[in-house]
C-alpha cells in the first residue's frame, strides 16, 4: 500500500532535497486544478514577502497564505523543539509532505503540509523549490527569537531575568483585571547567603544558587514564572492563584529548599525567607512588588526560614 506522505529534508546551504521515502502515487490521482499565478511569479512574491518580518510565526503564515491557493493546501504544522515553537495553520487533513529543515546540521524545525489529495511529482518539485525561499528568513527569525530569549534569561540559574519578570508581571496583572482572576506573587531571598560565599567561595555560592533555582522551578507549575530578581533573590508569579493557595505554594517551596541535601556545606544549611502578596483591586505592579518585599523583610526580622503574608 502506498503512503501519500512525502518525507524529506531540506538543507539551506546545498538546497539538497533528500527524499527518505519515494512513494508510488500513480493511483487515485485527482484532477489537478492549477491556480492563476505561475511559479516564477509566486517565487518572486515569496522572496519579497518573507523578508518583511523577523517573527517566525509571521513568516510561516505568509508562506502558507501564498502557497495555499497555488497548491490547494489545507494546513501547515511547524515545530522547532529548541526554541519551543509550535504553529498550526489551517486544517489538518492528510499529511502530504513532511520536511526536516536544517542549516549546517542545525535544525530549523519540522514542517508538515496537509491537503485532501496527495501531491503529484511536479507539485512536490515545485513545493521544494518554493521551500528554499522560506529557509533563510526562517533561520534569521529563529536566531532573532533565540537572541530575545537569551536577553530575557539569567544564564547562571536558567530562570527569567528582571526584564522578563517585569514584562510577565504587567501582562499577568492586565489579564488578572480583565478576567477577574486572582494574581499572587512570592518574593524570596536565600538566608545568610553571604556566609556561604565567605566560607566556601563564590563557586560554591553559585552552585547553591543554581540548586535553589532548580528546586523552585521543579515545584511550580510553569517554569517560566520563576525569575531571578537580584543577587540571591527570586520572584515567582502565580497566575490565577489566590492568597491561600499562594501561601501553600510558598510553604512548599520553603520546605523543599530546607530539605535539600547540602552536606558539603556543613552547618551552613541554606534556607529561604519569603514574602507573599496578592493583587488588590486597582493596585499597580510596583505596589504588589513592594508589599511582597516588605513581607519578605518581615520574615527576615522574624528569624528567617519562614514566609510572611503581605497586609
Ligand atoms: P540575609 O539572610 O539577610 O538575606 O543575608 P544574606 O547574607 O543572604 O544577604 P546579603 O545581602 O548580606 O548578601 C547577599 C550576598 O549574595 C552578597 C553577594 O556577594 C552575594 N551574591 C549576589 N549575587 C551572587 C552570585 O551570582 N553568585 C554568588 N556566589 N554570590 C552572589
Ligand atoms: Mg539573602
Ligand atoms: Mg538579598
Amino acid at each position: 500500500m502506498s503512503s501519500p506522505t512525502r518525507i524529506g529534508s531540506v538543507d539551506i546551504d546545498t538546497r539538497v532535497v533528500q527524499h527518505l521515502h519515494a512513494q508510488d502515487r500513480a493511483q487515485d490521482r485527482s484532477p489537478v486544478t492549477r491556480p492563476a499565478m505561475d511559479l516564477p511569479h509566486l517565487s518572486l512574491l515569496l522572496a519579497q514577502q518573507l523578508q518583511t518580518s523577523l517573527e517566525a510565526d509571521r513568516i510561516l503564515s505568509l508562506f502558507f497564505q501564498n502557497l495555499q491557493p497555488y497548491l490547494n493546501l489545507d494546513g501547515l504544522l511547524y515545530s522547532h523543539a529548541v526554541s519551543d515553537l509550535q504553529l498550526h495553520l489551517g486544517e489538518r487533513t492528510l499529511a502530504v509532505a513532511s520536511y526536516s529543515l536544517s542549516h549546517e546540521h542545525e535544525s530549523l524545525g519540522e514542517l508538515v503540509l496537509h491537503r485532501r489529495q496527495p501531491l503529484d511529482d511536479a507539485q512536490h518539485t515545485e513545493l521544494e523549490s518554493l521551500l528554499s525561499h522560506l529557509l533563510y528568513p526562517l533561520r534569521n527569525a529563529l536566531l532573532y527569537r533565540l537572541a530575545i530569549q537569551n536577553a530575557m534569561r539569567d544564564p547562571l540559574t536558567e530562570t527569567g531575568n528582571r526584564i522578563a519578570m517585569e514584562q510577565t508581571l504587567s501582562r499577568e496583572a492586565e489579564a488578572s483585571c480583565r478576567h477577574r482572576q486572582p494574581l499572587s506573587l512570592l518574593m524570596l531571598d536565600i538566608d545568610h547567603f553571604k556566609r556561604i560565599n565567605d566560607t566556601y567561595g563564590h563557586y560554591h555560592g553559585d552552585q547553591v544558587l543554581k540548586r535553589v533555582a532548580q528546586t523552585l522551578k521543579s515545584q511550580v507549575r510553569n517554569v517560566d514564572r520563576v525569575f531571578r530578581y537580584g543577587g540571591e533573590e527570586f520572584v515567582i508569579i502565580l497566575a490565577n492563584t489566590d492568597r491561600d493557595t499562594a501561601a501553600l505554594v510558598g510553604e512548599r517551596l520553603r520546605q523543599a529548599v530546607n530539605d535539600l541535601d547540602f552536606s558539603s556545606l556543613g552547618s551552613l544549611r541554606p534556607s529561604i525567607s519569603l514574602g507573599c502578596s496578592t493583587l488588590l483591586p486597582a493596585e499597580s505592579t510596583d505596589s504588589l512588588l513592594r508589599r511582597a518585599d516588605s513581607a519578605l523583610y518581615a520574615a527576615k526580622r522574624e528569624g528567617r526560614n519562614r514566609m510572611m503574608m503581605a497586609g
